[in-house]
């Protein structure tokens, strides 16, 4: 994968020798703090409490967790739209205290919120993004950025005659005028159609494996975690709870059931390996639950057998994020 085996990083200036790192991590994240000051009354609040995080390039990388976790405080910090309360962030290689204006320009957002002028059209919007970037005229590629997000055909027309599919698109694109090296997707398909979803995901996807860019989607959707992302970094309460690759995520789950599908009757009540839980389903199926670390299926198809039952099908289902999530955020 592009990107993957990360690059020489030398400070802009500075000769190839001396102060050159080998940097593989498109993001570094240490000890993230923000509280943001109460007002009306209210108390302080601890958005995110000491945060560590690296961020590898050329990943689709999810951050997940349930609303008021802290994704969209970590997200806007990343982007310079949130000011932290403390901590070490360094965007592609740029300590965002030394470096703000590089930092920043490594880094594309699309914010959660839909927050279009209504009176720009799609060209228009992206020029004068190009422009905030500081992007000359000659470097724009708004007519290509068009075609990405697939807003060709309505690059004059305004705003607020565009679908909400198609705003959400645009804001897609103005997060690439600068040609960043990573995207930043905040909740990018909450309340949006499957349609839509399908469309945005197969444009994220294809500028991360052509151009290789590092993308990192926070999501409160497991399975959008579960399908988009090659790594995942779950956060609940402030905190990071957990960072692993997405296959391992799945792998860490003892629990797993067996569903049988079986021939002719069943009886009744049979006896079962230890621990073991006995689910009927409407569509006459059988489901057990078990453990991996107490019951092999073998040995779960033996008691099966020996109950009398013919098993017609039989096949076991493999935990998802969900069950990962509901373990992990259950202690708390
Ligand atoms: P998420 O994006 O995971 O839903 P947020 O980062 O938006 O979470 O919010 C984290 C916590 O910080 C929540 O309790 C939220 O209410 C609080 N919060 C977010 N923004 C502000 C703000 N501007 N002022 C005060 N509290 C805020
Ligand atoms: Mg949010």
């Amino acid at each position: 994968m592009v990107g993957r085996a990360g690059r020489w990083f030398c400070p802009v200036g500075k000769p190839l020798d001396g102060e050159c790192q080998f940097m593989a991590n498109a993001i570094e994240i240490e000890d993230l703090r923000k509280t943001y000051k109460g007002s009306g009354g209210q108390p302080p609040k601890e958005a995110l409490k000491g945060v560590n995080l690296s961020i590898p390039q050329g990943s689709i990388f999810g951050l997940l967790g349930p609303n008021g976790a802290g994704k969209s405080t970590m997200i806007n910090i990343l982007a310079g739209l949130t000011i932290k309360t403390s901590g070490k962030v360094s965007i592609w290689g740029f300590d965002q205290d030394v470096n703000p204006r590089q930092s920043r320009a490594a880094i594309g957002v699309m914010p959660q919120e839909l927050n279009l002028d209504p009176f720009f059209t799609p060209r228009g919007a992206l020029e004068v993004q190009a422009g905030l970037y500081g992007v000359p005229k000659r470097d724009r590629r708004t007519d290509e950025i068009l075609e990405i997000i697939g807003l060709t055909d309505k690059a004059d027309a305004y705003a607020r005659n565009l679908s909400g599919g198609m705003r959400r698109r645009l804001l897609l694109g103005k997060a690439l005028v600068h040609n960043p090296q990573i995207l930043v997707l905040d909740e990018p398909t909450a309340g949006v159609d499957i349609e839509l979803r399908q469309m945005l995901w197969a444009n994220v996807r294809r500028l991360n494996e052509e151009r290789g860019l590092t993308v990192i989607l926070t999501t409160h959707y497991l399975e959008e975690a579960q399908e988009m992302c090659d790594e995942i970094a779950i956060i609940n309460h402030g905190e990071l709870i957990k960072r692993d690759t997405t296959k391992n995520l799945l792998g860490m789950m003892d629990a797993k059931t067996l569903l049988v599908e079986p021939e002719g009757t069943v009886p009744d009540s049979f006896d079962l390996p230890e621990g073991v839980k006995l689910e009927r389903r409407r569509d006459g199926s059988l489901a057990f639950d078990f453990s991996r670390g107490q019951t092999s299926v073998g040995a779960l198809l033996d008691a099966v057998r020996n109950a009398g039952i013919t098993i017609g099908d039989v096949r076991t289902l493999e935990p998802d994020l969900e069950d990962v999530f509901v373990e992990l955020t259950s202690s708390k």
